[in-house]
């Protein structure tokens, strides 16, 4: 692959490289950049929360538009865009699902694709009993029901997290488990909306 090259000194660069090490200009995202390349993390599942942090805010230090308000226009948008761009990153990254979708999309899998939904026969029982326990404790304004079914949701959600971690420990998770994440994933949102819809509930019950 060809190197990038300095836009203002055309100085060769590494690829990933922020500033330019002659002209110390700042250097447009490379198309190889991937949200974990960006915060200079492996590109895992696995991460730890307090290196993303640090990472996160050290780069958003560098990239603050202060530091660029005397800078020339194109330094000034470039630096934009990759704070952007580092944002996004951290958002995806900081969210499990969002992690594991994201890794899912970088390994190629098509298990996203558009309008595709996965057969899941043995959560929709499960799914149909959150749902009526949920409309009979909002039927009723029954708070204390509506806050139990929101700490049991989190709880799942918290088991559904360690099973796709665990899933990702599998050297063969792209070729083998794409399908079984992404229906984790499915699961977790559909939780996630529960405790939405519970947490509202018991907060109109204003008890
Ligand atoms: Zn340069």
């Amino acid at each position: 692959m060809r190197r990038p090259i300095c836009w203002s000194c055309e100085l060769e660069l590494e690829s990933g490289t922020l500033f330019c090490a002659r002209c110390r200009k700042i250097q447009p995202v490379a198309r190889t950049e991937d949200y974990f390349s960006l915060l200079g993390l492996p590109r895992q599942y696995a991460l730890d929360p307090v290196e993303l942090e640090r990472r996160f805010r050290e780069l958003s230090r560098v990239l603050h538009p202060d530091r660029f308000a005397r800078a020339e226009p194109r330094e000034r948008r470039l630096s934009l865009e990759r704070a952007t761009r580092l944002n996004d990153a951290y958002r995806y990254l900081k969210d499990w699902r969002l992690r594991a979708a994201y890794l899912l999309k970088l390994a190629g899998t098509d298990v996203f694709s558009e309008g595709r939904t996965f057969a899941d026969p043995e959560f929709l029982e499960e799914q149909l009993e959150w749902r009526e326990a949920l409309a009979l404790a909002l039927a009723d304004g029954d708070g204390e029901a509506l806050r139990r079914i929101a700490a049991a949701t989190r709880g799942r959600l918290e088991a559904l997290e360690a099973e796709v971690r665990g899933m990702f420990e599998d050297d063969h998770w792209f070729s083998e488990l794409p399908v079984d994440i992404a229906r984790r994933l499915s699961r977790a949102r559909y939780y996630d909306n529960i405790v939405a819809d519970a947490e509202r509930g018991a907060a109109a019950t204003g008890h």
